[in-house]
């Protein structure tokens, strides 16, 4: 399967600073051997999307709400991202269950709007470094798995160990193939044969002096690019080390 490189742009991005990084993005895309993603804010899905209407990139939202509409102030629905031009939707990163205190429960209900409106979802794992250094990673990413997956999941998980995220810092290959091997037999026990078709991003500081390493890691299946992403020359250097 190839490799999906993705892009959270997080809470980065006016209209034409967006518009410039999605077609430096585009222009390289036709020559890459990977899929290519970009998750801008909400308020600039739109416009990147139509920028983008044509190429082989393909254009995600950051989260959703679990309903279509109603009396929800501030929030985004699965329909409007798909509305405004998405097809992919990121959810539970850690940032939203920190900042938002959102649950497995909560991320599982959201997997299911998301798809009920025809988005493909991104779900985000990963473990605290006190979990990891307690050597409760494990336990913890396969807590998530369960809790946050719905039984007929067809969508993309992604690694994203908690202390990695922004501070430079990556687990090694070693822990990244440990950490991914456990993933890909919990979404075979969890979803059936279906788990095996599942790509396991890897996210956490992933940038062009490391990404050939950890994209060569068995079972990774492409990479959740946060800072990097913002930087089109590193975007694609990322993407070019698939
Ligand atoms: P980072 O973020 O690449 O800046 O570490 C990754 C993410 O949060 O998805």
């Amino acid at each position: 399967m190839r490799q999906l490189i993705a892009g959270n742009w997080k809470m980065n991005g006016l209209v034409a600073d967006s518009l410039s990084l999605a077609r430096a993005v585009a222009d390289a895309a036709p020559g890459l051997a990977c899929d290519l993603l970009v998750c801008p804010p909400a308020t600039v899905i739109r416009p990147v999307a139509e920028a983008l209407a044509g190429s082989v990139v393909a254009v995600g939202g950051q989260d959703c709400h679990t309903h279509a509409n109603g009396a929800h102030t501030g929030d985004v629905s699965a329909a409007m991202l798909r509305d405004a031009g998405a097809a992919w939707v990121i959810l539970g990163h850690s940032e939203r269950r920190t900042d938002h205190g959102e649950t497995d429960t909560l991320v599982r209900a959201k997997v299911a709007a998301a798809v009920g409106a025809g988005l493909t979802p991104i779900v985000c794992v990963g473990e605290l470094e006190a979990e990891r250094l307690a050597g409760r990673e494990q336990e913890v990413v396969g807590r998530q798995i369960r809790g946050s997956l719905p039984e007929d999941f067809a969508g993309v998980v992604a690694y994203e160990p908690v202390w990695a995220i922004g501070t430079g810092r990556t687990p090694t290959e070693a822990d990244v193939a440990a950490m991914h091997g456990f993933i890909r037999a919990e979404l075979v026990a969890h979803l059936g044969e279906r788990g095996q078709s599942v790509r396991i991003l890897y996210g956490g500081s992933v940038k062009p002096s490391n990404a050939a390493a950890l994209m060569a890691v068995p079972e990774v299946g492409g990479a959740l690019v946060g800072g990097a992403s913002l930087v089109a020359a590193d975007f694609l250097a990322i993407a070019r080390a698939t």
